[in-house]
């Protein structure tokens, strides 16, 4: 089946996408950004292992925190250290702090399942996404760190001729946007998956989406690599500096944060706190329209080849991929409550491997190596928000539900700009805080205000 191109929903015409992305990638493919004393090269690591590997320096430095910075970013995770290194490596803005409560990579970057796509249908969302997957393309040369970012595709599947209808439009939007899609046969679908079960009575194949250029990325080399490669270009990564406070002036604008490593003064601070927005905006008197729900991923024991591409079982919103160690790696719905515990709980393993087994029955014979959850910023539409606050000289980076991890570079390339020009990026100007009052909503998925549903 081929897709055919609908004229009824001109992205690229409207947004100025094409024009930023050339400028941006031809800029970012001329420019050696990160220069060190010691770059990850195969030189190197032929003349180190003449050393035994004992000269190498450390990944980055580990310094005390300074009374002032240009900018503060509270939050160490994927979203937080790339914006700080687009700050130095595309505004220049260098005198920046990273404060992170606990060590990098211990978020949600560290504990997610590691799907990286642009496969969306709103055009509010789609220029955005793309050009994270663009970044994404040429991440481990601009940061001379190997994020393992794996092409393998990301197969979505389909169970009906509606989801087969909806697949068409969602893959003519991708299309027209300039990005991939290609819709898939039943038959396709199990050639390239010869697991799935095809005939279930409740959710039989009738085909798949796939994008070729979407995959998988190794989640915390994400976050050691953007902070390495801020680090050199003298971002300080305070670890282990939980910001217990904001402090503003007498006109209401955030100055500073107090911290549990003593008051640091800042022009602007960046919140990327992920699951923690709330708390954190609510120091400067804002209350957002995020909930924090918990999320649980899961890790077979490591197997041989079986699976090479990522796959989502929307209907039972299932989705697995296989690991380079070969553990398969699967993740489906939300705890459904309310938390901030970084664990979920048992009713949610046994609805998760339900549904892989309903899709690939013979994943049983499969052992459960490990789960783990992570606290998710659910916003009520499902969409982001890279912005100015209400409060002077706050900015904020939130509301990333379950898809954040692949939107990481474009988030930091976004939220660079909005804190060093005080607007929004073009790519991300629907992903304002104003856009309730506006009536201007991103509603992903079509689910309603419900945080817990999209
Ligand atoms: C189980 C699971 C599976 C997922 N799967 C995918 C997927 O396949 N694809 C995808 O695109 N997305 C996925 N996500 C979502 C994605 O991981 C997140 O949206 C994204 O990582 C959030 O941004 P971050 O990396 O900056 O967050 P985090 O890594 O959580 O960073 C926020 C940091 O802020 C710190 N912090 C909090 N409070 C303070 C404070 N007071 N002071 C200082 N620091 C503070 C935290 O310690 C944390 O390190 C998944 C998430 C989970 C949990």
């Amino acid at each position: 089946m081929q897709l055919s191109l609908s004229q009824e929903f001109s992205i690229a015409a409207e947004s100025n996408f094409a024009y930023q992305t050339d400028s941006s990638l031809e800029r970012a493919g001329q420019r050696q950004v990160v220069r060190a004393a010691m770059d990850y090269s195969v030189f190197n690591l032929i003349s180190q292992g003449f050393r035994g590997h004992r000269g190498w320096p450390r990944a980055w430095r580990d310094p005390e925190p300074k009374p002032r910075y240009d900018a503060v970013i509270v939050g160490g995770g994927g979203h937080g250290l790339a914006t700080a290194y687009y700050l130095a490596s595309e505004h220049g803005i260098r005198n920046v702090a990273v404060l992170e409560r606990g060590h990098i990579g211990s978020g949600n970057v560290g504990r997610n399942t590691t799907i990286v796509r642009s496969d969306y249908l709103l055009r509010e969302e789609l220029p955005f996404y793309e050009w994270s997957l663009k970044l994404w393309e040429g991440l481990s040369r601009e940061l001379n760190f190997n994020v393992m970012f794996s092409q393998r595709g990301v197969l979505s599947l389909l169970h009906s001729d509606g989801d087969v209808d909806d697949a068409v439009r969602r893959g003519n939007a991708i299309q027209l946007n300039g990005s991939d899609a290609e819709l898939f046969s039943r038959d396709k679908v199990l050639r390239m998956v010869p697991l799935l079960d095809p005939d279930n009575g409740r959710f039989p194949i009738y085909g798949g989406l796939l994008q070729k250029r979407a995959g998988t990325a190794r989640h915390d080399a994400v976050a050691w690599g953007y902070a390495r490669a801020a680090d050199r270009l003298g971002v300080d990564i305070i670890q282990n500096c939980e910001v217990t406070a904001i402090r503003r002036n007498e006109r209401g604008a955030a100055i500073g944060v107090e911290t549990t490593r003593g008051a640091i003064a800042a022009d602007k601070v960046g919140l990327a706190v992920a699951g923690h927005s709330s708390r954190l905006a609510s120091m400067a008197g804002l209350k957002l329209p995020v909930e924090s729900h918990k999320l649980q991923a899961f890790v077979t024991e490591g197997i041989k080849p079986l699976l090479d591409t990522a796959l989502v079982f929307g209907v039972g919103h299932f989705y697995i991929s296989q690991s380079d160690k070969g553990g398969l790696v699967f993740g489906a719905s939300l705890d459904g409550y309310n938390s901030y515990a970084q664990r979920g709980n048992l009713a949610a393993v046994e609805d998760t491997v339900e549904a892989g087994l309903h899709l690939m029955p013979a994943l049983k014979r499969l052992r459960l190596l490990r789960h783990w959850a992570g606290v998710m910023d659910m916003t009520m539409d499902g969409s982001p928000f890279i912005c100015p606050t209400p409060v002077g000289g706050l900015y904020l980076n939130a509301g990333w539900n379950y898809g954040g991890f692949k939107a990481t570079p474009a988030s930091g390339w976004c939220f660079a700009h909005t804190i060093a020009r005080d607007e929004p990026h073009p790519l991300a100007r629907h992903y304002t805080l104003d856009r309730f009052a506006r009536g201007y909503a991103v509603d992903s998925t079509g689910a309603g205000p419900q945080p817990n549903m999209h």
